[in-house]
């Protein structure tokens, strides 16, 4: 059973985002085997509908999908108590011998169910406490709450709800093209981004020769990590360095590195364009590099043509970390793999670069020229969620 989370409270727009939600689940588990998916009372049940079904698989899955508030394995009967009070005793059977304290918690959306929820919480726990005589009922701390669901499709037993990915499905926030390093932060970015129901189409800028092969694998490797939560993506990756190679031959070196995310910015919502977003994504951090600065994020901003979101702007570097490693992400972000940019990174960067000097810096560059052939030599390709196989 996966409850939704604030979804719920979404009025007019709770269709789409059910739908959205259904879609995203099936896509996730189709592949487990053959389950049953549906809908109702702010729930989703999924019930395998063969031994073949790989339940264990989409207990893990589901705790990934965004829209999922909690969720519990449950047990499902039939609604009467001849059904539910030996279900009761055997469902968390090692639980209950375990506990010393219990109490069992009934809610009954079903209003037809002849027993009120005080009845059948009372007839569930005298039952408990026959079974299982070294229990006793403690209303305030128990070791163990039976919960007790008398809905629509049946009677369902579980326990204690487990944590869901929260957020709102994906599909329901439009499109945005994330800007994806081989760093700790942009995945972190792309993960914020669709929690919030966004769909991802990563654009990687990649600079062969002065990047190697295994770079992009990174990235790809990254991006399935990311996937098991946004769904699977198409990632495009820009040839980056002709435009360096230009950058160092005429612009001063205190300059590249804002240079270069000028172009990044600019040939990245040309791209986004082509693919229908709506939005740029990076994974930048207010102060955490000399790019990063008011002033150095407010000249990059200026070479987008496209809003640009950074879920990470106000977020310390440890809580950017501590969310990698709860996504997956952070074992192959420090992996020692070369970025475009390392490689053309300049010893004295300006922290407080003016607009207007930039500008003048990039004026040696034929930009338009540069950024259509970088647009032109753009590859695509299919990332499937990591867990997929
Ligand atoms: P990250 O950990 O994401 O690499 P960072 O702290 O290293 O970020 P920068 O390298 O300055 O910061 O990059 C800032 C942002 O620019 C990144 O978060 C990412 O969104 C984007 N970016 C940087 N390099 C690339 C690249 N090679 N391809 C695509 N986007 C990039
Ligand atoms: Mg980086």
């Amino acid at each position: 059973m996966l409850k939704l989370g604030e979804m719920v409270l979404k009025g007019l727009n709770r269709n789409t985002f059910e739908n959205a939600l259904l879609k995203n689940i099936h896509r996730r588990l189709a592949p487990l085997g053959n389950f049953d998916v549906r809908m109702a009372q702010s729930t989703v049940y999924v019930s395998p509908l063969d031994e073949d079904a790989d339940f264990e698989t989409a207990v893990e899955r589901a705790a990934k999908i965004f829209g999922v508030i909690t969720f519990s394995r449950a047990c499902a009967v039939e609604k009467s108590m001849e059904a539910i009070l030996p279900a009761a005793v055997e469902y968390l059977r090692p639980q209950l011998e375990e506990a010393r304290t219990f109490k069992v918690e009934t809610k009954r959306a079903d209003k037809k169910f002849p027993l009120q929820s005080p009845e059948i919480s009372a007839e569930v726990g005298a039952c408990l406490l026959e079974a299982y005589p070294h229990l006793t009922v403690n209303v305030h701390q128990p070791d163990v709450t039976v919960r007790v669901e008398i809905r629509d499709f049946g009677a369902y037993l579980h326990g204690e709800p487990e944590q869901g990915a929260g957020g709102i499905p994906v599909g329901t926030g439009g499109k945005a093209a994330v800007l994806i390093s081989g760093g700790i932060d942009s995945p972190v970015a792309a993960w914020m981004m669709a929690k919030r129901g966004v769909e991802l189409t990563p654009i990687h800028f990649a600079s062969p020769p002065y990047t190697s092969e295994r770079a992009e694998e990174k990235v790809k490797d990254l991006l399935r990590r990311v996937g098991e939560y946004a769904g699977r993506m198409f990632l495009i990756t820009v040839p980056f360095a002709h435009v360096q190679e230009e950058m160092l031959r005429r612009c001063p070196e205190d300059y590249f590195t804002l240079i270069m995310r000028r172009f990044m910015m600019r040939i990245a919502s040309r791209v986004a364009e082509l693919e229908g977003c709506g939005a740029l994504i990076t994974g930048e951090s207010l102060g955490q590099v000399a790019s990063q600065t008011m002033k150095a994020i407010a000249a990059t901003d200026a070479a987008a043509d496209l809003p640009v979101l950074r879920p990470l702007i106000g977020m310390d570097k440890s809580e950017i970390v501590s969310l990698s490693r709860k996504i997956g992400t952070y074992d192959i972000s420090i992996q020692p793999y070369e970025d475009c940019c390392t490689v053309f990174t300049p010893k004295h960067p300006r922290t407080r670069p003016e607009l207007a000097d930039v500008e003048k810096a990039e004026q040696e560059l034929d930009v338009e020229a540069l950024v259509e052939e970088c647009v032109a030599g753009r590859k695509v390709t299919k990332i499937l969620p990591g867990d997929a196989e």
